[in-house]
This record gives C-alpha cells, structure tokens and sequence, in this order.
C-alpha cells in the first residue's frame, strides 16, 4: 500500500517510511493512496472473528506484503490486548467502552499499534531510535505505555512541572526501563518548542536517531479502524441504521470511523461531538476552517482549536462539503451541559459515564431523540476513575479506581528536571542516549 502526503499526491512513500517518518517532508499528513474493500462476507459475518482476527484482517489490507503475516499478526497480538465491549444501556441504546487499556483512555489502541508496529521495523533495520514526545497529560502516558520495554527505542517524555493532575503524573513518571519522563520547568508550549527545536538540530540528529511518535502517526490512525468493526460486531439488530457519536478534538478517532465506513461498514452517521471547541462545527456549516486557541473544558482531551486531522476528512470527501455533511452530524456543548449529561445518563440508565463520554451521549440524544428506528453508539473514550472529582460532586457516589490505575498511584514518581532551555535539553539527551 502506498500512503500519499496531504500536501502533495505526488509525494509517495511506503508504509515503513509513513510510521518512521511519522509527519511527510513538505509538512503534510499521510494518507493511503486508495482504500481497499473489506469483503461483504467478512462484514456480513463479523461475529464469526474476534477482536484480534478483525484487527489482522483490516491491517494488512492497509499493510499489504510490507509486513509477513506471521509478524503482523505478532504486532496484533502485542497491541490489540484489551477488549472493546459494547455494553447495552438501554433499547437500542449502547456505549463502546474503549478504555480498558493501560492508560484507560482510548489512546492506548493507537498508540499500542504504533510502538509494536515501530517496534518491529527497528528490529528488522536492526538500528536504535529515540522519540521525544511533548505532552500536557494524556498523549504521554498512552505513548509511554505503548512502547515500555520495546527493544531498541528509547521515549523520552516532555511535561510541564506542576501542570498535569496527579493521576495523569503517576501514569508519566513511574514506569522505567525504556521510559524517561523529563519534568520541564515550564508551560506545556515550552515543551512543544524544546522537542521541535530537537528535531531541526542536525547536530542532535546526527548523533541520535530522532522521532516523533505523533498523535497524526498513521500506525495510530488505522488501528482505530479496528474497533468500529469490533463495535458493529457486538450490535443486536443490525437491521436498523447505526449512529455513531464520537467525542472529538483532533478528530483522530472519528477519521477513523469515516475510514471504517469508507472500507465498507454500514454505519448510517457519524456524531462528531465537540465541547465549546466548536471549530469543526463551524467548518461543517460554513466550509471556512478557522482555527482559534482552544478553551479549556472538563473533557479536557478535546479543548482542539485547531484539529490537526481535519484535513484527512477532507481528503476522504474528495474535499466535498455535501457529502461531508451527508455522512457527518456536529454539535457542541458546554461544561454545565456537560455536568447534566453524566447526571442524565446515571439517572436513566445506571451507567457511569466520564465528561467526555458525556459530550458523545449529549449529542446522540439530541440527534436521534432516542427513535427507537436506530442504533445508537457512544464512544466512552476515557474511564470515568479519571475524572473522579466531577463525577463524585454530580453523582453524590465514590468511584472506583480500578487495579491498573492504583497500581501506579502508589509507584514513587521519577523524573529528571530540566529547565526550559533548549541547551540544557541537548546536554542532556547527548550524554544519555
Ligand atoms: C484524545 C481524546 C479525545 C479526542 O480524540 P481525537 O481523536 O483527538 O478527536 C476524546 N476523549 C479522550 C478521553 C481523549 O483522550
């Protein structure tokens, strides 16, 4: 399969050289050169695979004879490790779980896929590489924990001392091994400019084999695919039209689902559900992209202000707004609705659901006004233990932090600190590579 840059479709590269490269030369994003067809009687008898046979089966169409089936189905089998329930919570009515992973977000399916499929390409060139990530919280830790222990490659994470909750720290600085989590004394855009200042530094290059392991990565983009397909698979009345809502920011997570359905998976529409973060919803009305800071929100993993995937849904509409706006649907909402929808749903349905979770339900009930002519499906895109404090205060109930979570809370936090210029961020990768 060959992947084209979104600024350029004459700039066309292999698979290995999209996941390395991560971002294309001239700035742009990759996309594959064509999309395949899923064959009907795989779709038609999903419930016949399971999580890991589905995942394979997309992956090497996306793949083609670049990676052995033996080795991508190790790949698979490293990176597809936790489950995608789709837990029913009313008639026609279900929410996808997606944060059974390490990290409990939805991240870890991406960023696992990414770091094992890395992982391999390493060992086959038999060469060692060193990512740099920047992170305000949740990137990090999905990334950390995709590639803790893979052979050969070395992370080193960059955060803002004292700007990310306690949680999201502990998930940051208590693994090891491969894993340095670099405490930058500084705001989250210093971090950014150390890591991108690294990457422009030939001298730095020369000496250390330098990537970065993006969230626009198409090794992170594909395996979300997986999951739409895993979800269908677990509908009951697959007669009716399935509506998706996605809680969006970047938008890596509902391109995916656009993917899915371009691949062949009936699924009617796409909810893209954004908090006040509404540039999207613009675009869709307007066709104008305008990108503005991002505000900040309870369901902080989607404060976006300028989505860097937005131009892969381009790509895949052929740049026509109509039939963007046939498939997709957006709404907004603010953090006091944001507040009501996880009171919502816990009244009527017993179900707890995280801010971002809440966002999605939000903008489903008020798409399809709960018509029982369709298939509902929220992505719950993070575990609610996450969000504790808010849904204690609106649920009057003590949430539980689950075993993986707790694990790492009582791990002691380890960090190298640094200052917020770049030479003593070169110093210091140059003596511990
Ligand atoms: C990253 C994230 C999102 C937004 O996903 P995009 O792919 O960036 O649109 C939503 N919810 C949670 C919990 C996230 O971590």
């Amino acid at each position: 399969m060959k992947y084209y840059s979104t600024n350029n479709k004459n700039l066309i590269v292999n698979f290995e050289t999209a996941v390395m490269h991560g971002l294309a030369e001239d700035g742009g994003l990759f996309m594959p050169a064509e999309f395949p067809k899923m064959e009907k009687d795989f779709i038609d008898s999903l419930e016949k695979f399971s999580f890991q046979e589905i995942a394979f089966r997309i992956a090497k169409k996306f793949i083609a004879n670049e990676i052995s089936d033996s080795n991508l189905q190790e790949i698979i089998s490293n990176s597809i490790t936790f489950p995608a329930p789709l837990v029913s919570i009313g008639k026609n009515l279900y929410v996808l779980e997606l944060f059974h992973g390490p990290t409990l977000a939805f991240k870890d399916f991406g960023a696992r896929f990414m770091a094992k499929t890395m992982g391999y390409f390493v060992a086959k060139r038999n060469i060692n590489l060193n990512i740099l990530v920047a992170t305000s919280g949740d990137t990090g830790s999905a990334v950390a924990h995709g590639f803790y222990d893979t052979p050969g490659i070395n992370v080193f994470i960059l955060y803002p001392k004292g700007k990310v909750s306690l949680i999201q720290e502990k998930q940051l600085t208590t693994l090891d091994k491969n894993i340095t989590a670099l405490e930058i004394n500084g705001t989250f855009d210093d971090c950014q400019r150390l890591v991108k200042t690294a990457f422009v530094d030939k001298e730095l290059n020369k000496k250390l084999n330098l990537t970065s392991a993006n969230s626009i990565n198409i090794a992170r983009l594909l395996p979300q695919a997986f999951y739409y397909f895993e979800a269908y698979k677990q509908i009951h009345n697959k007669k009716l039209h399935s509506i998706f809502s996605v809680p969006s920011g970047n938008l890596g997570n509902l391109t995916a689902g656009l993917i899915a359905k371009k691949i062949g998976l009936p699924i009617s529409k796409f909810i893209g559900a954004l908090n006040s973060n509404k540039v999207f919803a613009e675009y869709l009305q307007t066709g104008i992209f305008k990108p503005r800071p991002s505000i900040q929100t309870l369901s902080n993993a989607m404060d976006v202000g300028n989505p860097s995937n937005l131009i892969r849904i381009i790509e895949i509409y052929s740049n026509i707004l109509k039939e963007m706006r046939n498939d997709i649907h957006t709404e907004s909402y603010d953090d006091i609705q944001t507040r009501k929808g996880i009171k919502e749903v816990y009244e009527n349905y017993k179900y707890i659901i995280d801010p971002h979770g809440s966002v999605g339900y939000l903008a489903l009930r008020d798409y399809i006004k709960f018509d029982q002519q369709f298939n509902g499906v929220v992505l719950e895109t993070a575990h609610p233990a996450k969000f504790k404090d808010v849904i204690e205060e609106e649920l009057k109930i003590e949430v539980e932090i689950p075993e993986r979570l707790a694990v790492c809370l009582n791990k002691e936090k380890r960090t190298v600190e640094l200052s917020s210029q770049y030479d003593d961020l070169k110093e210091y990768l140059m003596k511990n590579r």
